[in-house]
């Protein structure tokens, strides 16, 4: 089948890989005109992105897309590792206080890539480039769609060229057009749906300069917390590079300044849990800082039993988006995709009835990540907006499992402790954690003698000063 890809970012190329092993054939239309760089090590210290933002920040690289790569596009895992990404798996470093951890064969599948994510996509481009039936043009705009007998034909570029195909996927991430292509062919326009993430991020890049790890690594890939006001993250990278990330409410006037250099070093240094990582002669910046913002929670899920474009699907960001705190975008792109490449092998003529099938799909796949996001984004906003107001935040209803005390129980309870790892790493459904009687029995009695020893964070008053002190600092100087 010939496929048109439109967008050449992490799912039009995973798309284009999985699909031409599937024996398609796929065109991938990107509007970025530039060419991409040349070599790894270039990708690697500054592949710039501008339509692209979220390619400069911190990205984990969850279990789900992890074990799909290494399963269904092992040149790609393969050429990854040879590039220098590390592999990890969560229960190699269970959290100390449950002391005896005993292993379960369930935990082989908690693995992880520590990587760059211009190092990953590099990668994951020439891999797709390397398949015969893949072809990438680049300064190709898409700006609607080509209909005929009632379905999608193929694209329209910006220049007025035409482009034809027997399948469109959309692959144009989070700001895709599609409702306005949809809207314009007269064919069917998902529901949207949107609900601000309520997070701005910051991100800066490393070379660390120790032989050995100069700080706790408390979560396998990285290490980090979520503390009252703030989160911050660090995520080993290839080779010697490491990120952090920090996470603050998009209005919280007193951390503006953490897109300056020396307040994000000051926030990181005021945090106890990551401060060795950036103490001098530790490591060097090998990056300005990045900031990022407008975030949401969005969905342009199709209803399977609603009326519904023929030839025409959308993958990964162009369908939901969830909170990147969170690290699931590049597992469930890559889970679509292969929901699309198993769909296409299983129901081959392009019709209704495969629409359909796929819209619910996709429904089944994304829509409990995109509730569960949603849900913890409310309460982890709501504390850090009472945390900045100085007022006292509301706390859960008894017997509620929330993310909060679920990772706060997960320090205490080994079954806990494995089911959050299993969702966070999208292995099984939020349910799981959420609505499971023996966990929520288990998070009440993890949590009967009170909470566990938070890690080593800022208080608000100390983050605040930190930031105020670093940038009094920079304006005196
Ligand atoms: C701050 C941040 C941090 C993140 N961290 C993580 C993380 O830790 N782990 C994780 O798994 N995920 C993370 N994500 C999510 C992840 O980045 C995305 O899920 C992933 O990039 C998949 O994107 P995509 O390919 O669907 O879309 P994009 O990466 O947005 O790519 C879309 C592509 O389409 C092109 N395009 C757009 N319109 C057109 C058009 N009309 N014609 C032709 N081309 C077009 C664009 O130029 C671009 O190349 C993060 C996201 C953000 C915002």
């Amino acid at each position: 089948m010939k496929v048109i890809a439109v967008g050449g970012s992490v799912t039009g190329l995973a798309a284009a890989a999985a699909l031409a092993d599937a024996g398609h054939e796929v065109l991938v239309l990107e509007r970025e005109a530039a060419a991409p760089p040349s070599t790894l090590d270039e990708a690697a210290d500054g592949w710039a992105r501008p339509t692209v933002p979220q390619a400069a920040h911190s990205h984990a690289f969850g279990s789900r897309g992890t074990n799909l790569l290494r399963d269904r596009l092992p040149d790609v895992y393969e050429d990854l590792l040879g590039a220098g990404t590390g592999r990890v798996n969560l229960a190699d470093s269970p959290p100390p206080m449950l002391g005896d951890f005993a292993r379960e064969p369930a935990d082989d599948d908690l693995n992880m890539l520590t990587v760059r994510r211009s190092v990953f996509e590099w990668v994951l481009r020439a891999r797709a480039l390397s398949r015969p039936g893949v072809s990438v043009r680049t300064g190709a705009t898409v700006r609607g769609l080509v209909t005929g007998e009632g379905r999608v034909t193929g694209v329209r570029l910006a220049d007025g060229t035409e482009l034809s195909a027997d399948l469109v996927l959309d692959t144009s991430g989070r700001k895709t057009d599609a409702p306005k292509w949809l809207a314009t062919a007269g064919l069917p326009v998902p529901e949207q749906t949107s609900e601000s993430c309520r997070i701005t991020y910051y991100t800066r890049y490393y070379r660390r300069l120790t032989p050995a790890p100069p700080g706790p690594l408390n979560r396998g890939f990285g290490a980090g917390g979520l503390w009252d006001s703030y989160t911050a993250v660090l995520f080993l990278g290839d080779g010697d590079t490491f990120s952090i990330s920090l996470g603050v409410l998009p209005d919280d006037k007193e951390m503006k300044s953490l897109r300056e250099e020396e307040a994000f070093t000051a926030a990181i240094r005021a945090t106890p849990l990551l401060a060795g990582w950036v103490a001098p002669g530790n490591s060097e910046p090998i990056s300005p800082v990045y900031a990022m913002g407008g975030l949401d929670n969005s969905s342009r899920l199709a209803d399977p039993a609603g009326d519904l474009p023929v030839g025409f699907y959308g993958l990964g960001d162009a369908v939901c988006t969830t909170n990147p705190a969170y690290g699931r975008g590049v597992s469930l792109a890559l889970a679509h995709v292969f929901e699309l490449v198993d769909l296409l092998a299983a129901h081959p003529t392009v019709d209704r009835a495969q629409a359909a099938r796929f819209a619910g799909a996709s429904k089944g796949l994304l829509a409990p990540w995109l509730g569960e996001s949603i849900a913890n984004d409310r309460g982890r906003a709501g504390l850090w907006a009472a945390t900045v107001a100085g007022e006292r935040p509301q706390m859960p209803p008894p017997g509620i499992v929330t993310f909060g005390t679920a990772v706060a129980a997960s320090t205490k309870d080994a079954q806990v402790w494995r089911r959050v790892a299993q969702v966070m790493m999208s292995l099984v459904s939020p349910a799981e954690l959420y609505a499971n009687d023996e966990i929520t029995e288990r998070v009440g009695r993890a949590l009967a003698g009170g909470p566990p020893p938070q890690l080593p964070g800022a208080s608000r008053a100390d983050l605040v000063a930190a930031v105020r002190g670093a940038t009094a600092g920079q304006q005196a100087a």
